[in-house]
């Protein structure tokens, strides 16, 4: 298979040829045409196989074809919501987004505990329509009142064993209560366990599965 059979924008397309990459990994084919049809998607994928661009690449086609949000604050409205377990997984998660994304005129930024809170105030209250956050400063924002998160239509859970492994079952669980009902939801995971499909369960509307 080919990427230019995905049926991805130009834009897009022009930015995935730059990295040197040939063709679509199996993570890559099965997901991007679900994602791009709306669906909601379970994925067992481990790291190193090309998950990132697998729900990235769809998602950055589904805002680029979606209106501007506004959120209360007056700037652009958070679109796509990535949660990473840690701050190193959510700034790589944000890198691709940028590469994958040059070409388009959609804006990004990614927050994380361990760092000043002051600049990512800054930069959320400017606006932004991909955010990518561990989910502990995601909810210190929220609750200081600097985020608004009523205007995601996209939610990405990267490594969901690994957050829960983490113990942020409950922050991920606050997060997800706000956030609007309707949108869509793709959960990655390299493991599945009991809590991991109660997780599922509750998260994703009629789910499409999808295991490398
Ligand atoms: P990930 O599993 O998302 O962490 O990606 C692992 C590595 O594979 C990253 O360095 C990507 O840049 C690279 N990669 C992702 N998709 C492809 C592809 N289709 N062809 C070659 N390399 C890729």
């Amino acid at each position: 298979m080919k990427f230019e059979e995905l049926n991805l924008a130009p834009a897009i397309l022009k930015a995935v040829l730059e990295q040197g990459y040939e063709s679509p990994t199996p993570i890559q084919a099965q997901a991007i045409p679900l994602v791009l049809q709306g669906h909601d998607l379970l994925a067992g994928a481990q790291t190193g196989t090309g998950k990132t661009a697998a729900f990235t690449l769809p998602l950055l086609q589904r805002l680029s074809q979606s209106a501007v949000a506004r959120s209360k604050f007056g700037g652009k409205g958070v679109r796509a919501l990535v949660l990473t377990p840690t701050r190193e997984l959510a700034a790589q998660v944000e890198e691709s987004v940028r590469d994958y994304g040059k070409y388009l005129d959609l804006s990004s930024t990614v927050i994380f505990g361990g760092v000043g809170m002051n600049p990512q105030i800054d930069r959320i209250k400017r606006g932004v329509d991909v955010l990518v956050a561990t989910p502990g400063r995601l909810l210190d924002l929220q609750q200081q009142g600097f985020m608004d998160l009523s205007t995601v239509e996209v939610l990405v859970l990267d490594e969901a064993d690994r957050m829960l492994d983490m113990g942020f079952i409950h922050d991920v669980k606050k997060v997800l209560a706000l956030l609007p009902q309707s949108k869509q939801s793709l959960l990655f995971s390299a493991t599945f366990s009991d809590e991991i499909r109660d997780l599922a369960g509750t998260l994703l509307r009629n789910p499409q599965s999808i295991q490398v």
